[in-house]
């Protein structure tokens, strides 16, 4: 679909410019504040795209809401997500590699994939939610 290719980068670009992850939906309306004329099943589709090639990452909520993030590193890797503010370190995961490897070839599978992203609270969330708390 190269004639949908403006769009694309638009949908690239805007997300290079978020902090964090985010919505389909959250874009749209950043891009459509900023002017563009982009429809939201477009930013969807490119959103798709991004993901299958590697140039974005995609995770589900656990609210279950598709999120996106433009990814910094390349190849698989994990991340540790902050659910108060959506502070994103990517991370290495050797152990899960091992471990993802050996149980699928135990009970017989091939091509297995996996997706392992943590959530929890960055220390900085922790710290302040801890101080309101007291
Ligand atoms: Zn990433
Ligand atoms: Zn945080
Ligand atoms: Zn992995």
């Amino acid at each position: 679909m190269k004639r949908n290719t403006w769009q694309r980068e638009a949908v690239r670009e805007a997300l290079d410019e978020t902090e964090g992850f985010i919505s389909a939906q959250a874009l749209h309306s950043s891009l459509h504040a900023s002017g563009s004329p982009i429809g939201l099943a477009t930013v969807y589709r490119a959103l798709g795209d991004l993901a299958a090639t590697g140039e974005a990452d995609s995770l589900q909520s656990p609210e279950g809401e598709a999120l996106y993030r433009a990814c910094t590193t390349t190849g698989h890797h994990h991340h540790l997500i902050c659910r108060n503010c959506g502070l994103t370190v990517e991370i290495a995961a050797d152990e899960v590699e091992v471990w993802a490897k050996r149980v699928a070839a135990d009970h017989g599978f091939t091509g297995a994939a996996h997706v392992v992203d943590v959530f929890g609270l960055c220390a900085n969330c922790t710290r302040l939610l801890t101080a309101n708390a007291g």
